[in-house]
Parts: C-alpha cells; sequence; structure tokens
C-alpha cells in the first residue's frame, strides 16, 4: 500500500510512522508513506496556503490551488483507489471501514486546517471524506495519524502473529475479553484457573463466552447489528 499525505505540518506527522507496528509496516516494504506539504505546491509569493473566507466571518480557508495541484501531480503518477479528506462532518472511522480501506493500494489522504478546505475541494477532488469522532481537532494530521494506524495493521503480514488482529475488539461485532499475564497470582489475586487448566477447547469457549458478556455490558447495540 501507497499513502500519500497532504499537510502543512509534515513534522507533526512523522514520528508516528518512526516507531512500533507503522515503522515495522514500513521496513518490510508492505507500506510506503509520503508527506507532501502544501506549501510547496503554492503558486503565491507569501507561499501562503489559505486566505480569508468570502461572504466574512472568523477563520481562515484553505485554498484550492496548492490542494488543486497537488492532488493533480500524484493522480498523474498513479491510480488512487480513494482521495480522502480528513472532516469532522465525514463518515465516522470504524473497524469494519479499517478492514475495507487497508486493502488498498493507493491513498492520499489531505489534511485540513483552519476552519477547512474551500468547498470545491471536496465537490472535486475528494472521494471520501472520514471523521474519527464527534469532536473538532484542529488539524487533520492527528486524525490521519489514527487512520493509518487502524488500517496498516490490518495489511496482510504486519502483525507478527496473523490471527491478533482478528481476535481484537470489534471484529465479529464483539469486545475483546479479559487477559492476563504472569504470575498467575498475584497478592492473591489469581488468574482465572481456566487459562492454567492447558485445556485448549475449554480456554477458547471461556475467551467466546467472556467477549460476549463483556460486550452485553459496554456495547450491547454491537450485538444487535
Ligand atoms: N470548521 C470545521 C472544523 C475545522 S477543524 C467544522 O466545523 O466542521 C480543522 C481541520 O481539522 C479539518 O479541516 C479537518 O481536516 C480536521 N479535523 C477536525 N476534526 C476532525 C475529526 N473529528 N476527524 C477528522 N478530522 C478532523
Amino acid at each position: 500500500m501507497r499513502i500519500d499525505i497532504i499537510t502543512i505540518l509534515p513534522d507533526l506527522l512523522r514520528s508516528p510512522f518512526e516507531g512500533s507496528i507503522m515503522k515495522r509496516a514500513i521496513e518490510k516494504g508492505l507500506v510506503e508513506v509520503h508527506f507532501h506539504n502544501l506549501r510547496d505546491y503554492t503558486t503565491n509569493k507569501q507561499k501562503s496556503v489559505d486566505d480569508y473566507q468570502f461572504g466574512g466571518g472568523a477563520g481562515m480557508v484553505m485554498m484550492i490551488q496548492p490542494i488543486d495541484d497537488c492532488i493533480t501531480h500524484l493522480k498523474s503518477q498513479r491510480d488512487y483507489d480513494e482521495i480522502i479528506y480528513m472532516s469532522p462532518d465525514g463518515e465516522t472511522l470504524n473497524q469494519k471501514m479499517a478492514n475495507t480501506m487497508s486493502m488498498y493500494e493507493n491513498i492520499i489522504i489531505l489534511c485540513g486546517h483552519y476552519k477547512g478546505v474551500d468547498q470545491r475541494v471536496r465537490d472535486h477532488f475528494i472521494t471520501k471524506e472520514i471523521s474519527i469522532g464527534d469532536y473538532v481537532l484542529s488539524g487533520g494530521e492527528i486524525g490521519a495519524i489514527v487512520f493509518c494506524d487502524a488500517i496498516i495493521r490490518l495489511i496482510p503480514g504486519v502483525l507478527s502473529d496473523e490471527t491478533s488482529a482478528l481476535t481484537d475488539s470489534f471484529q465479529d461485532n464483539l469486545l475483546s475479553g479479559p487477559i492476563y499475564t504472569r504470575p498467575a497470582d498475584y497478592k492473591g489475586w489469581k488468574v482465572p484457573e481456566v487459562l492454567t487448566s492447558g485445556h485448549f477447547a475449554k480456554i477458547e469457549k471461556w475467551r467466546e463466552d467472556m467477549a460476549y458478556e463483556h460486550t452485553k455490558n459496554r456495547r450491547p447495540d454491537l450485538l444487535e447489528e
């Protein structure tokens, strides 16, 4: 997968891709991430990428010209599955969307700032708008990082234990149940006996039951789906 991120703050984006699972995915050659500084594409002398809103009102708006030039340049080099704009009024990101989008080959992610981008960018270039939740961030970068992490870990070969992502919360509409590690007895707080029984089938059954119970208590809505 190749991810092109269009941003005015490339430095803010870098470090999450330099550690942990996303770093490993890049090192294994399973994903390529490229940052494009919007200021490199502006034709205006002050290198500005935003301007006042038509009709007045507080807050600057990101201009269409640098975004058009950057996206057009990228599209001239390859086809993209989706051109995504991070936006609070977009479709709220969930695991099902992450599963689907982890199979894409090439995507562009546009990070907004200020009041957002000129509507004509959304009308003419953007094919998908994604929100990471019902709250407003100052910029699209942190949303883009959340989105990238969610999809990259699902690319086959990224997680060392292939089954690990499949048993995470939201796969099969279930939340993950409780997990334990050594010691089996800590200050008298014991690990459930079944887990140390060595009885594989019983352990599986217990895990399924716990996941179901946990989901019923916390997110009954998931069971209704
Ligand atoms: N005026 C806009 C908010 C702009 S916030 C509105 O009221 O809808 C500035 C930028 O931050 C947005 O362009 C978007 O790229 C990003 N952003 C803010 N909240 C977000 C969210 N919940 N999910 C994804 N991106 C978000």
